[in-house]
């Protein structure tokens, strides 16, 4: 009985485990070009007619060029998507090019429905993990992001808890976060609906 405890605990561990996998459903063609302009609503977007689709339904141009970082958290997003490529419909990737300022942030974010690689092309980049994803641009940095699904979501913390319609209370925020109501009031002018 005794020697059996170690297989018994790895059994039972492996029972209470679970595995978390953030993707999209596998196509059921090889292609599907949306149709962006289509009124019907699917989990996803309608394909257009495949006799229809063309070589510019599978290009986008202009990733090398460097993006404009002049904003309030000193990066750039350049998201390219099934909005700008109609060909990437159903394949479950979302790709993005992100130019961070010198001291630059990409604000602590999640994304609920995709798993995300990131590759520097230039510059340096701190990346932290705080279960959900954090960069800070170190100095000048050129990153290319791949996200496992065609949309992944992402729910930027800071305005989703300062900057929500309706406002959240500031009692509930100020106990939350442990601030005084004054800084809420701050945070929610800087993260509200308007800004
Ligand atoms: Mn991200």
């Amino acid at each position: 009985m005794e020697k059996a405890t170690p297989l018994l605990v790895l059994v039972l561990l492996s029972l209470a485990s679970s595995l978390t996998f953030a993707a999209d459903p596998s196509p059921l063609q090889d292609f599907c070009v949306a149709d962006n302009m289509s009124p019907v609503l699917v989990n996803g977007v309608v394909c257009k007619d495949p006799m229809l689709a063309q070589a510019s339904d599978f290009f986008f141009p202009g990733l090398d060029m460097p993006r404009n970082t002049n904003n309030r958290v000193g990066s750039n997003v350049t998201a390219v998507n099934v909005v700008q490529i109609p060909g990437l419909n159903t394949l479950g990737i979302f790709m993005a090019r992100i130019d961070f300022a010198p001291y630059g942030l990409n604000p602590p974010h999640t994304h609920p429905r995709g798993t995300e690689m990131i590759v520097v092309q230039e510059g340096t980049l701190l990346v932290g993990l705080i279960h959900f994803q954090f960069n800070v641009g170190q100095t000048n940095a050129v990153a290319i992001a791949a996200l496992a699904s065609q949309n992944p979501g992402v729910i930027t913390i800071a305005n989703a808890v300062f900057g929500s319609n309706l406002p959240i209370s500031y009692d509930v925020l100020a106990k939350a976060f442990q601030l005084d109501k004054k800084v809420v009031d701050f945070l929610q002018a800087q993260f509200g609906p308007k800004n």
